[in-house]
């Protein structure tokens, strides 16, 4: 028998939910079902969204009322739109296979008089917005008398917007002898009041502890600097190359500014929060829920309720006002038995939230580390793999260049073939990520030291750098030339604006050393000391801080080396708004007589992304945009990504 038949359920019901995918029922629909179908009971269940508790209530619900009627003889009561919409559309698919079924989504921002016509058609089943109900109630456009069944779901969240009163005016208009069934994540006094007020020896079912989140989320905190947050949620979000994530930001201000950025990024991210309009909320809603978004940013009153299969992240960019708030965040992830991760990213002072938090979940964070630029790296060098791996290819469309392909690579390997192919990726991501600093607050100190003194390497400080239009391969290629090392030996550059880092193997450190004594670099001379003698000089000013990012300043003549006709980029817009040319600085000789090569040929850096445009038009230029560096949107970093597209399709 199937497990649902089991619990009391018709076969008209079974056969649609298995459609749906419904299998085995959830551990409240379970202890739940059976009582509720019994018809005469009131129930306060303490359930977070995502344990299954619309089906919990949905499915007794259309059991028990007769679709013969055209009386209205249920009333659900839910905080917001989405939410409504959300019940509305399960319990039409639970009665796919019930005749006469009419049930009817009332809500606000929508035309009152078509949701009057529908109801008047005869909606056995009403699922209102508290406010809208009460406005139809003011203008007699409802009949309540027939109610058998009021469900309130997120109880909490209806107190919590300010809908106790209007909930107190519906309720009196329904009969007292009906059954209420009511459904909270959270059980403050004023829903144990409602719970005393409405209800006769309710049942008290609790899925999980009382007050704790789902089980199936794993919550994680990364301490930064508060300047660092941004780029946190970016390295975070490419560590993770299949990201589907909704980031919670405490203010719509926020929201727009954070999703603004990502998009501008190169991210496929939109906002969500109570300054757009109700069409733009469903456009977003219908882009995130058809994947064709990565990352929805909103905020706790606009994302309340939503119900988006699979989400694999909640991000907390800033905990909410409401500490009780979190359990509703983190509870849009690790829906129907799936896991999840619930990411707080907060600075030093936060950690007693966190503490709060954990109390009221009943669960303990992990102390996270923000991942490393090589790691997000790496992350994406597999993810790329598997998506090689995985390519439906189109053989009909691809056919016809086989053989000009087969015969342009005639003279390669399998095992070159597959390093080139990755590498037209993997070279950005490594550029991308070259100088990405460590952005856990606690401990880039000692990331420092460790990086210092890896055994049997030597660190170098050269002086030439961005400004030089070199970057690492081009730096590598010019030392190993210059002096007859072998690139291997060059384990690792950093290159700055106006000198870089280069770690050497220590024994081709001195044979370095040695041959750049005379070495010229644009009719400059080239300096190349190890990295202590260096560091006390005034070469350092290029450096651009934490994010090393390039300096855009001139050379103003302090510190030891002239720079001679270095170039500033002038006049570019902090946030990139307009078209700026790196100065081709190409070129370098050797002292030693040999022919001169161009590196570094121009590069342009960043488009024209300054402008805001509609939000509908900045979403749809979201795939195409550069991701850029990592130090703030639109800084000069960006410019360090190239104009190479990362693309963010939908996967
Ligand atoms: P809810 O807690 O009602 O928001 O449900 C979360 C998600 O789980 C919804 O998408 C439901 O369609 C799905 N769901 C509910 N019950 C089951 C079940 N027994 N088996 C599989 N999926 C379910």
């Amino acid at each position: 028998m199937n497990k649902f038949e089991a619990l009391g359920l018709s076969d008209v019901i079974v056969k649609a939910i298995t459609e749906m995918g419904f299998e085995t029922p959830t551990p409240i629909q379970e202890k739940t079902i059976p009582e509720l179908l019994k018809g005469n009971t009131d129930l306060v269940a303490l359930a977070q969204t995502g344990t299954g508790k619309t089906a919990t209530f949905g499915l007794p619900l259309i059991s028990l009322i007769d679709f013969n009627s055209r009386d209205t003889q249920a009333l659900i009561m839910c905080p917001t739109r989405e939410l409504c919409m959300q019940i509305t559309r399960d319990l039409q698919s639970y009665t796919k296979y019930i005749k006469d079924a009419n049930i009817v989504a009332v809500y606000g921002g929508a035309s009152i008089d078509t949701q009057t016509r529908e109801i008047k058609r005869g909606a056995q089943i009403v699922v209102a917005t508290p406010g809208r109900m009460n406005d139809m109630i003011d203008r007699r456009r409802v009949n309540l008398s027939h109610v058998r069944f009021a469900v309130l779901d997120e109880a909490d969240e209806m107190l919590n917007m300010g809908f106790k009163e209007d909930l107190d005016t519906i309720l009196s208009q329904t009969p007292e002898e009906k059954n209420t069934w009511l459904f909270s994540a959270t059980m403050p006094d004023e829903v144990l009041r409602i719970s005393k007020n409405y209800m006769s020896n309710p049942i008290e079912i609790t899925a999980g502890t009382k007050n704790a989140g789902n089980v199936n989320i794993d919550h994680v905190y990364y301490i930064v600097h508060a300047r660092d947050k941004y780029p946190a949620l970016k390295r975070i979000a490419d560590s993770n190359p299949d990201i589907f994530a909704i980031v919670f930001c405490r203010t719509k201000i926020e929201t727009q500014e954070i999703a603004d950025k990502l998009i501008k990024d190169g991210y496929n991210a939109d906002a969500l929060h109570g300054d757009l309009s109700q069409s733009q909320r469903d456009h977003v809603m219908k882009r995130y829920r058809s994947r064709s978004l990565q990352m929805l940013v909103a905020t706790d009153v606009a994302a309340r309720g939503i119900d988006v299969q699979d989400v694999t992240h909640v991000i907390n960019y800033t905990l909410p006002d409401e500490i009780e708030n979190y359990t509703h965040r983190s509870g849009r992830t690790a829906r129907a038995g799936k896991t999840g991760v619930s990411i707080a990213i907060i600075n030093m002072k936060e950690i007693g939230k966190i503490r709060i938090i954990e109390r009221i979940i009943k669960k303990k964070f992990t102390e996270g580390k923000v991942p490393t630029g090589f790691e997000a790296c790496e992350k994406q060098l597999f993810s790329l793999v598997k998506k090689i791996h995985d390519v439906e290819v189109n053989e009909k469309a691809i056919e016809q260049y086989m053989p000009k392909i087969y015969e342009e690579l005639a003279d390669m390997s399998k095992e070159d073939i597959i390093k080139r192919f990755v590498s037209t990726e993997f070279n950005r991501f490594l550029e991308y990520y070259r100088n990405a600093p460590d952005l856990n607050a606690s401990g880039s100190k000692e990331r420092e030291r460790s990086f210092d003194s890896a055994p049997g390497i030597t660190k170098l400080f050269i002086n030439l750098g961005e400004l030089d239009s070199l970057d690492s391969t081009s730096m590598k290629e010019y030392i190993s030339e210059v002096s007859g090392v072998e690139i291997a030996s060059i384990v690792n550059i950093d290159v700055k604006s106006s000198f870089s880092f280069i770690e050497v193997k220590t024994e081709a450190a001195e044979i370095i050393q040695g041959t750049f004594k005379n070495a010229r670099y644009n009719n400059r001379s080239v300096r190349i000391e190890s990295r202590g003698a260096a560091s006390g000089g005034g070469d350092r000013r290029g450096d651009g801080g934490r994010s090393g990012g390039f300096d855009r300043r001139r050379s103003s003549g302090g510190g030891g080396n002239s720079y001679g006709e270095r170039r500033s980029y002038g006049g570019r817009s902090e946030r990139g708004g307009d078209r700026g040319e790196r100065g081709d600085r190409g070129g370098y000789s050797r002292s030693s007589g040999g022919g001169e090569r161009s590196y570094g040929e121009k590069k342009s850096y960043g488009d024209s992304g300054g402008e805001r445009k509609s939000y509908s038009d900045r979403a749809e230029r979201s795939s195409s945009k550069p991701a850029p560096s990592e130090s703030s949107s639109g800084g000069d970093r960006k410019s360090n990504f190239s104009r190479e597209k990362r693309p963010r399709k939908k996967f």
